[in-house]
């Protein structure tokens, strides 16, 4: 089939979500959250098609590069667990079911995983074929009040409806549903949020999940300071919700002592794969959010001859939560004033989660370019 008729940079973005197991079938969304990670982002880091992908574009990118969870060694589970449109809602494309039924036909799904949904456009058409085709649901539900929903996610009083009722599609057909909840301040101190809980008590929720999403500095100042909640209030509100509601809630962005373990062993493992290094001066790199966690991977990994740095998000500045935030741009700043005051390193170590399956940053920079601007070897764990 011939390549989709669009711009190359365009098709160059959308081939690379595909081959990182996200299934983008453009940037149209139903919604119009106030907290979208893409919304205040400045124009040219989304590669915007403007239109949702037809249906033979949406076969080609499936049949060329998308390859199932799992099956591809630089996809982590996490991060390709998900079907969902980058910036968009999967059932706001009218093809929807049909690309649902294509993937399980080309064996491109695995059974359970989860299609990330804002539920505006959820049928029960769709609903059904979840359940025939075995797949699951992480709904953006954020509040069960309609007109408090409709506040930060927008779209119509229908459409918000919809949302909020698609939770008792869910129930009445046995499906396996998440339930995503972006905590807005507001919304924390006057109950809002405490009564998702209270209205899906006695629910089959598989699970709750906190996002605290990030904000840069293009975010306005009243959204940012929204989103700005001590991660201590927002962890006494989940043990709240399990002893008042028994409930479980994950809060994103705290790692389980399972899920900690599994990335100390990883990142300890890549690192003793190294041993052409251990003995030449090294400079780690890596986000502010991660610092601690990495310092104390290396001293217990008992790596020698190293110096360590925390990058600042200064291209998209904000909080660290932002994940894939860093920049080569952001990289190359402070490897520069490391240079300032300190000898050139022989390797500079960075974390492989700024970069994509292509070893490229959010604007399509690799890595690598770190290398020829500095001469410095740079490895990615
Ligand atoms: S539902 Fe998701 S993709 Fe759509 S606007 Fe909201 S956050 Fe963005």
């Amino acid at each position: 089939m011939s390549a989709p008729d669009m711009e190359e940079s365009v098709y160059q973005a959308y081939k690379k979500d595909f081959q990182n197991g996200v299934i983008t079938l453009g940037n149209i969304c139903s919604a119009d959250c106030v907290f979208c990670s893409q919304k205040w982002n400045p124009p040219g880091v989304l590669q915007d098609l403007n239109r949702l992908l037809t249906w033979r574009e949406t076969k080609h990118f499936i049949d060329e590069y998308l390859v199932k969870v799992g099956l591809n060694p630089d996809v982590e589970p996490a991060m390709g667990s998900a079907l969902h449109t980058n910036s968009g809602e999967f059932f706001l494309h009218p093809d929807a079911a049909k690309i649902l039924q294509y993937l399980k036909s080309k064996n491109k799904v695995q059974d359970k995983q989860v299609i990330i949904s804002n539920g505006m456009n959820i049928t029960q058409e769709h609903v059904r074929l979840i359940k025939k085709l075995k797949l699951g649901i992480q709904m953006s539900l954020n509040c069960c009040d309609i007109e408090a929903r409709r506040a930060i996610m927008k779209g119509s009083y229908l459409q918000n409806k919809n949302a909020v009722e698609a939770v008792d599609l869910f129930e009445q057909h046995g499906i396996s549903y998440e339930i995503a909840i972006v905590p807005y301040k507001k919304y924390l101190h006057n109950g809002v949020l405490e009564d998702v809980f209270r209205c899906l008590k006695g629910h089959h929720v598989k699970s709750f999940v906190v996002h605290k999403p990030g904000h840069t500095r293009f975010t306005p100042d009243a959204i940012a300071e929204e989103l700005k909640i001590d991660d201590q209030e927002l962890l006494d509100f989940g043990a709240m919700v399990r002893q008042k509601y028994q409930q479980r809630v994950s809060i994103d962005g705290y790692l389980s002592v399972e899920r900690k373990m599994s990335e100390f062993f990883r990142i300890r493992s890549a690192l003793a794969r190294m041993p052409f290094c251990w003995s030449q001066p090294k400079l780690f790199l890596c986000s502010q959010r991660a610092e601690q966690f990495i310092r104390f991977v290396l001293k217990k990994a008992e790596i020698k001859n190293y110096r360590f740095r925390a990058v600042e998000p200064r291209v998209f500045g904000g909080s660290a939560d932002c994940a894939g935030l860093l920049t080569v741009e952001d990289y190359r700043l402070s490897v520069q004033e490391y240079l300032k005051e300190n000898p050139k390193p022989d390797y500079m170590i960075l974390s492989k989660k700024s970069f994509d399956i292509n070893h490229e940053d959010l604007k399509m920079v690799s890595a690598y370019k770190l290398q020829e601007m500095f001469n410095i070897k740079v490895i990615l764990v």
